[in-house]
């Protein structure tokens, strides 16, 4: 019997479940800088999206924190569904922000860093059928994984080579994880 506590080095999965294999063979660049703003309980869910995309891509920089000092960005855009959120992206995105966490978190983050307010912002309908869905229950309606959100943002900024690249690379990981319920499912049992 395979060991329970086998953790993969990388992906920090259990290495029955490990998704590394699925992941770009060399970390992608994106046309646009990605910022998370994310909230320190998300990174401690076992499965992050955020930890696949620090895996998958370059030009990521990642803050974990609940408050942030104000920074300067070069043609920010921030993805959240504020009253005065835009459903059109500016012509020019340099850098795409993202916030991890759930929507009641996302929330405060949001709340209680005023500047957030200031930068361009927008919604976007999801195009696509959820991947994430099947793991991590949205707790709205159209609400999507961090990933997710980053994967349309591409795809509306015409990055589609790497849009597709962390789409596989997300299904890989989702796809590996229904069976690693199971295992656990049963270990729980039989104990
Ligand atoms: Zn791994």
């Amino acid at each position: 019997m395979q060991n329970k506590r086998s953790v993969c080095e990388n992906c920090k999965r259990p290495t029955k479940v490990c998704y590394c294999p699925g992941l770009p063979k060399e970390k992608l660049s994106l046309k646009a800088d990605l910022v998370i703003f994310q909230d320190p309980r998300e990174d401690k869910q076992a499965f992050n999206s955020v930890r696949l995309l620090e895996r998958s891509i370059e030009n990521v920089t990642i803050f974990k924190g609940r408050v942030f000092f104000e920074q300067q960005f070069n043609n920010p855009v921030l993805l959240y569904p504020s009253k005065n959120a835009s459903n059109t992206l500016p012509e020019h995105v340099g850098t795409i922000i993202l916030i991890d966490a759930t929507w009641k978190f996302a929330k405060n983050l949001y709340n209680k860093n005023p500047w957030l307010k200031n930068l361009p912002t927008v919604v976007l309908q999801p195009v696509h059928e959820p991947i994430y869905a099947a793991l991590r229950k949205p707790p709205k309606e159209g609400l999507i994984s961090t990933a997710e959100a980053l994967i349309l943002i591409l795809e509306f900024i015409g990055d589609l080579d790497n849009s597709n690249s962390l789409r596989s690379a997300l299904k890989y990981a989702v796809d590996a994880e229904p069976w690693q319920k199971e295992v656990y499912e049963k270990s729980n049992n039989d104990s």
